[in-house]
């Protein structure tokens, strides 16, 4: 009576992913290309073709949250700050980052760091405390990058149209909320095939005359070589004619940070006691007038400062975000800038619930399982105490 076990056995054929499977999913979403330029994000450690059967996600690839993850298996860590930001002219076991690579390296454990990658994207951390707290229509705050485009046009024989157009869409750029947007019209191909070649339709040397359609595809310029490619492995002609051309279109702006509105205008005091709320803060950082009356907000998760002129041109009555400086604090009291400080742990934490989701439902659509786990042992540096009760 082995017919349970055989069958549980055929259902599921289910694999683990390998490390460069995951890099791949997460640089679909939130592409390590869009980091800023200073940041360090993407494979930190790890051998690509390793499988995974658990990964660990965490805001630190702190040494504690490194003895978790090895602690639970995973063979992966997925932390938002890089555990190796500096270039490195020596991994010494007597240094902090260097006991934590000698140790996840010992214990096969990987480490993938989305940072700014994370921060910049859509539906990445700056977006995800936007629709956290509630803010609606939310533009970047400060931009990083301008994607350019391009339009690749390509000649398709009828019987192949659907195959080639599916296999490019991938790689197509999305317009707005619509995504496979492409064109295409019919028309006549010639061509003459000469000594030597070695063509799918036609022979040598008979000029032929057939229906092809035309599809045109939007596509950034950093991901034109490769929908060329894959047009050139699934395009049936021996020689498929294709163009590129560079387009002069306003672009898409992505940028770190987020300013938006919220529904109603409200209380600064009650935007901050909602916000601390949500964020699981003990405590928040306030500056300016609680009762003032807050329309437009800017956000920055982390440590978010440096943005505080950016928050004020885009309108802001109100600049979110963590680490806020004393002189900072002085700057946005003199620009009229009423500033929430909730804390860098607190504006970032959230990400460790987010990723493992995203990870978790790229899976679902997969045959690839791994198990998920969310960091435990990493809190916020910071405690509010209050003196009286120290004793
Ligand atoms: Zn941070």
């Amino acid at each position: 009576m082995h017919s349970n076990r055989v069958h549980s056995f055929t259902l599921y054929r289910m694999t683990f992913p390998k490390l460069s499977d995951i890099l791949e999913i997460i640089d679909k979403k939130y592409s390590f290309s869009i980091s800023e330029k200073w940041d360090n994000s993407g494979l930190q450690l790890g051998e690509p073709a390793n499988e995974i059967r658990r990964i660990m996600v965490a805001l630190d690839p702190l040494p504690a949250v490194i003895d978790e993850a090895i602690s639970l298996d995973c063979q992966l860590l997925v932390a938002h700050h890089p555990l190796l930001f500096t270039p490195l002219s020596q991994i010494n076991g007597s240094t902090c980052v260097g006991s934590s690579v000698l140790k996840a390296a010992r214990n096969n454990l990987a480490v993938i760091a989305m940072h700014t990658n994370y921060d910049i994207a859509e539906e990445g951390l700056n977006d995800l405390l936007a629709s956290l707290i509630g803010l609606k229509q939310t533009l970047p705050l400060k931009k990083t990058d301008s994607a350019e485009l391009s339009k690749l046009v390509s000649f398709i024989p009828v019987e192949s149209f659907e195959t080639v157009r599916q296999a490019l869409l991938p790689y197509t750029e999305s317009t707005g909320n619509y995504i496979d947007c492409s064109f295409s019209c019919l028309g006549e191909g010639t061509f003459l095939p000469l000594e030597g070649a070695k063509p799918a339709i036609g022979t040598i040397g008979n000029l032929e005359k057939l229906q092809e359609k035309r599809l045109e595809l939007l596509v950034r310029r950093d991901s034109v070589s490769k929908m060329v490619q894959t047009l050139l492995k699934v395009h049936p002609y021996q020689e498929p004619a294709f163009d590129c051309y560079p387009l002069l279109n306003e672009t898409k702006v992505t940028g770190i940070g987020r300013v938006g509105a919220f529904p109603e205008p409200s209380k600064f005091k009650d935007i901050a006691a909602s916000v601390g709320r949500k964020l699981g803060c003990t405590a928040v950082r306030m500056v300016g007038e609680p009762e003032r009356i807050i329309s437009t907000v800017a956000l920055c998760t982390g440590s978010g400062g440096s943005m505080i002129t950016e928050a004020v041109k885009a309108g802001a009555d109100l600049f979110i975000t963590g680490d806020i400086r004393y002189h900072e604090a002085r700057d946005a009291e003199a620009l009229g800038l009423a500033l929430l400080d909730a804390g860098h742990f607190a504006t970032e934490r959230i990400m460790v619930d987010a990723v493992a989701k995203f990870l978790e439902t790229s899976f679902a659509h997969s045959d690839q399982r791994a198990e998920l786990f969310r960091s435990n042992s990493e809190q916020d540096p910071f405690k509010n105490v209050v003196i009286e009760e120290l004793n």
